[in-house]
């Protein structure tokens, strides 16, 4: 039954969402059996389902391998602190010896970068992380390499860049001007942001509810609105009817089908309005 429901979604997931809400899997849609957060399993999950694009985090290694790992501790909760590897501290090689709950190992950029090529109707939301390890010049350097490599793989087209640093940004700016870049902190206006050369508002949903007037400002400057991380259907709903052009979510399912019900309820609205 649930393979049955994945699969009906999934078809609706590769129909035209029009210039509607578009969906993001949050770490890739990890949320199916043996998958992990941030492997090659979630974001081909996510690259099957469909959906606008599948979003990562990007961590730099001691030993300078750019890994696809949120935090700076390795995922896997059920190995004591004091023994989980350190993103920013431990190797390469000691970050691969340990796999995740659903069994998959913390893969590269390089890895996910190859699978990214594999379906070129998903977008990689790269997320550049910056630890509190991370100085300004670290940052800079891991922001050119991530950048460098992405045009290695010939995908800049296929790429967004998020981050939550300033410092992050304004490189990209400089150096990926081309691509959609948002701003991840919240503390900016759209219009500051704009000012910066960034594309995008990637704001929480507590931010974008404290400031809704922000998502039709961000529009009016030309800018991308998305909002994370959604996995309450009541916030799904709210931000669908504000018109954010992208949700990021744990729950692509469930915020497609919420998705596709509000075009039905619109298309029934403007086929009415014309009798
Ligand atoms: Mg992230």
């Amino acid at each position: 039954m649930k393979k049955f429901i994945f699969t009906a979604v999934a078809a609706l997931a590769t129909l035209s969402l029009s210039a509607q809400t578009q969906v993001i899997a949050h770490r890739g849609f990890h949320a199916q059996e043996g998958s992990d957060k941030n492997t090659i399993s979630s974001l081909l999950n996510a690259q099957k389902l469909g959906v606008y694009g599948s979003e990562c985090d990007i961590s730099m290694s001691a030993d300078d391998s750019l890994m696809v790992v949120h935090g700076s501790r390795h995922p896997d909760r059920r190995i004591p602190a004091p023994h989980r590897v350190h993103v920013t501290k431990d190797v390469y090689k000691d970050i691969r010896a340990i796999s995740c709950k659903g069994g998959n190992i913390v893969p590269t950029l390089r890895e996910y970068l190859e699978q990214t090529k594999k379906y070129p109707g998903t977008k990689l939301v790269i997320e550049i992380k910056n630890h509190k390890e991370d100085t300004p010049e670290r940052q800079k350097f891991f922001t050119k390499k991530i950048v460098e490599m992405v045009a290695e793989f010939g995908l800049e087209k296929q790429v967004d860049y998020i981050a939550f640093s300033r410092i992050v940004c304004d490189e990209l700016v400089k150096l990926a001007p081309n691509n959609e870049i948002a701003y991840l902190n919240g503390e900016l206006t759209p219009a500051e942001c704009k000012q910066l050369g960034y594309t995008g508002i990637d704001y929480s949903v507590k931010v974008l509810r404290a400031h809704p007037e922000w998502i039709k400002q961000a529009h009016d400057l030309g800018m991308k609105v998305n909002v994370w991380t959604v996995n309450k259907p009541e916030d799904m709903q709210y931000f669908i009817d504000l018109g954010v052009d992208f949700i990021t979510t744990d729950d692509p399912l469930q915020t497609i089908e919420l998705i596709k019900k509000s075009q039905k309820k619109s298309g029934k609205k403007a086929k009415r309005a014309k009798k």
